[in-house]
């Protein structure tokens, strides 16, 4: 079998720098915590348990320094772990703090705010609040039908699909006198997703390595799948079985932004191993 990863495949800059705050925190602090897992992958964020940064679900849970993730916070956030009293590691990834600021200038000038992506994801939930929770959350063209005024400003989910995102404008443009559009789709996902796709439409099978929890990764395997007739999503190589390997001769592995290089590199070797059995 020829088995080939993904030429952008795995951490993203942002992830990457989140992960080396965090090391860098924990070094720093005996008691660190990360609001929400660090990052969208239950091994790492294991792995980082261990190494003594628990994972707060909210505020009220903590009484130690606290690490913003690459998903960033709402702004009442900042405020209210200034009144706990407690450090904050601010890992909230730079393309997204960008995303946040063009929310809030747009929503100042007056727009109509419209933020595509999923409404359950962190990211989107932070985008929100730099809105003063007055955006609309559309994540199909049918959804931004619903979506009606003169001035309309639309930012994205930074994990989000471009293809999506281009017909979600499109039905905008038809319902706005005046639409400005920040393309906020993180370059690390569009090369992510470019590379997923080129290496899917010449595979006979496509494996997606990443957290079963991880957006970008989902919108992976989404592509893979509509461009290679088999593809399956796993966290680990303990997933992977053998009968999906049947008359297979091209082999494309990808992984999200937050599936560390250990990872890919263990599927990679496991797929390697079956094929020299
Ligand atoms: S996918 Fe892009 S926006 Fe999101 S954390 Fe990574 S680099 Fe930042």
């Amino acid at each position: 079998m020829n088995i080939k990863i993904a030429e952008n495949a795995g951490f993203c800059y942002g992830v990457m720098r989140a992960i080396k705050m965090a090391d860098d925190a924990i070094k720093k602090y005996k008691k660190l915590y990360s609001l929400g897992p660090i990052i969208h992958n239950p091994q790492v964020v294991e792995e980082y348990e261990k190494k003594g940064l628990k994972v707060a679900q909210d505020l009220n849970d903590v009484d130690a320094p606290v690490l913003i993730r690459s998903h960033g916070v709402p702004p009442e956030v900042y405020n209210e772990i200034n009144k706990k009293g407690v450090d904050y590691i601010d890992a909230t990834c730079p393309f997204v703090k960008e995303a946040q600021d063009y929310a809030k200038e747009m929503f100042l000038k007056g727009y109509t705010i419209v933020i595509f992506g999923d409404k359950n994801h962190p990211e989107v939930k932070a985008h929100l609040g730099y809105t003063d929770y007055n955006a609309y959350i559309v994540n199909t063209p049918e959804e931004a039908k619903n979506v009606v005024a003169e001035k309309i400003g639309v930012i994205s989910q930074t994990t989000q699909s471009v293809e999506r995102f281009a017909s979600v404008v499109a039905e905008l443009s038809k319902n706005s006198k005046q639409l400005k559009v920040y393309n906020t789709i993180c370059d690390a996902t569009e090369k992510r997703q470019k590379s997923a796709k080129k290496l899917a439409k010449e595979s006979d099978i496509m494996i997606v390595i990443g957290g079963k929890n991880s957006a970008n990764t989902r919108k992976l395997y989404e592509i893979c799948s509509k461009y290679c007739k088999k593809a399956y999503h796993i966290e680990t190589e303990d997933e992977i079985q053998k009968e999906w390997f049947l008359d297979v001769d091209n082999v494309g592995i990808t992984a999200g932004a937050s599936t560390p290089s250990y990872i890919i590199d263990r599927v990679y070797n496991f797929i390697k191993g079956m094929d020299s059995e």
